[in-house]
Parts: structure tokens; C-alpha cells; sequence
């Protein structure tokens, strides 16, 4: 059985290599292909082509003048759709938000990128070097039964967990979201993406979000348009809304002391879509706000650092920037 599906799979590899060939010799001057990163906060991968820290998310650009039926990336087994963009006077091309998940393994992956035009498809591969971030380390405290769940409790958070993958299962095929990314909320930002927690002196999962201090009942803002795929009352993110903005691209508002929107609404970006609370495991006040990207855990803020501003992209991508953490040995007191 195993070696029948090996002979096949490497019979169609053999078909599809002779058509990658043609294909891409057709297409070579078609889709000249540029990976920038002018500002590298870390060493360029081995050919010098891209690199980029723990959380972060890099902007993979393919020049084409010609519509593609399809282009889509593959890197650590995440998918990467691109999507046309254009800019007054320069070429087209597609864009790729390549998100680096904040637990990937440092070290250089391969990018794949396959170009389908009609019947020809063109694959290009690329180096990525995942540098290390050097997160902060929380120690915090929290009630005992906040940490230490009973079997009711963990099968409950099991089941939540359950309901909200399923609900993310399916992502969305039209890019829903535009250039200009809202901050959802006023107020300081703890900088604790990735930190390491300790709760009541055991490590337990690193913080997947970034925390945004903000006082009981502030507003609570979409950061771009997008769909609300499931609101929910979650026994650690408490009130929470999942808005979808398309191409696997989600962002998350948790503890929110109230809801205003439902699942299946349309938002826009700046649209108030909860207040708030310390809902679910939190010790104050504040907005629990988080990205996934294709699958991976990103920095929320580096959305609002995209170079999409006005509605184009600059004629040069950069790598993102996360805000710059320094391990602590200090409580901080708002929290998850
Ligand atoms: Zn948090």
C-alpha cells in the first residue's frame, strides 16, 4: 500500500517536474521575482535573501505584470496566499505576509512560492532565517484556581479551545482588510508578546498577544475590516470577539466587559466592537489583543507598523520590527 503511493507520487512528481521546466522558462521574464528587506534587524539567511525575528512578519513581494491564476507560499507547513496589489507607477505583483510564528525554532527555512498562470506554474524557492527574540520573562500571580485548573474547569477550556478551532477552520478566500490598521485600543502597551510566564512560580505558555492597559468600559476598536467569526465567554479570554479579515489573517480582543457585535457582522476598521473588562483570567482592566497570521502567533503591532500606509505599499518592503522587550524579573500587575 505504502509503496504503491510512493511509485505514484513519484511518477506525478516526474509529470509535473517536466511541466514546472517549460513553465518556468515561459515565465521567467513574466515574473521577475524581488524579496527586500532594506532595514535586516538580524543576519541575512546563507544567499542573502530574507530573515526576520520571532513574531515578526516580512512583506515577499512577487513582481508580475500578468494576471495569475493563483499564488500562494508554503513555509514551516503554513500556507501563504498572495494577493495582487497595485502601485501608481510601478509593476504589479503579489504580496505575501509571511508571519513567524513566535515559537518558531530558530534557524533557515525554505519559502516556496508556486505561481499558477492558467496551466503553467512556477515554483521559486527562498531562504528565510527565523532569528531569535529575546522575550521577556513575566512572573505573575494570580488565584490559585486560575492556574491550577480542576477537571471540570480543563475540560471546559478543552472544549472552548475545540469550538474556536472549529470556527477558525475555514479561512476566508477574499482579502477582506485594507492599508490602514487601527490601533483597537487607547493606552500603554505592556510590550510582553512571546514573554515566557511564570504563574505562581510554574512556567506555563507564553503570551500569545500583546496587553493594552486601558481603563473598565474604554472602547474597543476592529483594527481593520473584516468578519466577526465567533464571539465568545471563555474561561481565560473571557469576552472575546474573533474578527476574520480574510486569506487566514485573524485578530482577537479579549476580556472585554461587553460585546457589541455578533457573530457573522461585518466590521470596518475603527468600528467599536466591545469595551473594555477583565473577563476571563485577568487581574485588571486591560485589551488582550492577538494575531494569528497563516497559522502563526505574530505581534499584533507589528499590523500597524505593515508598510501599507495610504493605501500603497512603499517601493521598498522592510522586515517588522517588534517593540523592544527587556526580561523582568518584576510583577507586573495586568495580566494574560
Ligand atoms: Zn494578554
Amino acid at each position: 500500500m505504502m509503496m504503491t503511493a510512493l511509485k505514484q507520487t513519484h511518477v506525478r512528481i516526474s509529470r509535473l517536474d517536466r511541466t514546472l521546466i517549460a513553465a518556468v522558462v515561459l515565465l521567467s521574464s513574466v515574473f521577475p521575482v524581488e524579496l527586500f528587506s532594506n532595514t535586516p534587524l538580524a543576519p541575512m539567511g546563507h544567499d542573502g535573501q530574507y530573515s526576520g525575528k520571532q513574531g515578526q512578519v516580512l512583506v515577499v513581494k512577487v513582481k508580475g505584470e500578468e494576471q495569475a491564476t493563483e499564488v500562494k507560499g508554503t513555509f514551516l507547513s503554513r500556507t501563504i496566499p498572495f494577493f495582487r496589489e497595485f502601485r501608481p507607477g510601478e509593476p504589479a505583483g503579489y504580496i505575501g505576509l509571511l508571519g513567524i510564528d513566535m515559537q518558531d525554532e530558530p534557524g533557515t527555512y525554505e519559502l516556496a512560492v508556486e505561481v499558477k498562470q492558467g496551466e503553467q506554474a512556477k515554483q521559486l524557492t527562498f531562504n528565510v532565517l527565523v532569528a531569535k527574540e529575546k522575550f521577556a520573562v513575566e512572573h505573575l500571580k494570580l488565584p490559585k484556581d486560575k492556574v491550577d485548573l480542576d477537571e471540570r474547569s480543563t475540560a471546559r477550556w478543552k472544549a472552548e479551545q475545540q469550538l474556536v478551532r472549529q470556527a477558525l477552520a475555514e479561512d476566508s478566500r477574499l482579502k477582506l482588510w485594507h492599508s490602514n490598521f487601527v490601533e483597537p485600543v487607547n493606552g500603554k502597551r505592556t510590550g510582553i508578546f512571546g514573554s515566557v510566564r511564570i504563574m505562581n512560580g510554574q512556567a506555563r505558555n507564553p503570551h500569545n498577544g500583546e496587553d493594552i492597559g486601558a481603563p473598565m468600559g474604554a472602547d474597543v476598536a476592529a483594527t481593520n475590516d473584516g468578519i466577526v467569526r465567533i464571539t465568545v465567554d471563555h474561561i481565560f479570554s473571557g469576552k472575546g470577539v474573533f474578527v476574520d479579515h480574510g486569506l487566514g489573517f485573524y485578530t482577537m480582543y479579549f476580556h472585554l466587559s461587553e460585546i457589541l457585535v455578533k457573530d457573522g457582522d461585518l466590521v470596518t476598521a475603527g468600528q467599536i466592537i466591545g469595551k473594555v473588562g477583565a473577563t476571563g483570567r485577568a487581574t485588571g482592566p486591560h485589551l488582550h489583543w492577538g494575531v494569528k497570521l497563516n497559522g502563526a502567533r505574530v505581534n499584533p503591532y507589528a499590523l500597524l507598523d505593515l508598510p501599507f500606509k495610504n493605501g500603497v505599499t512603499p517601493s521598498t518592503s522592510a522586515t517588522i520590527p517588534t517593540p523592544e522587550t527587556t526580561p523582568t524579573s518584576q510583577a507586573v500587575p495586568v495580566k494574560e
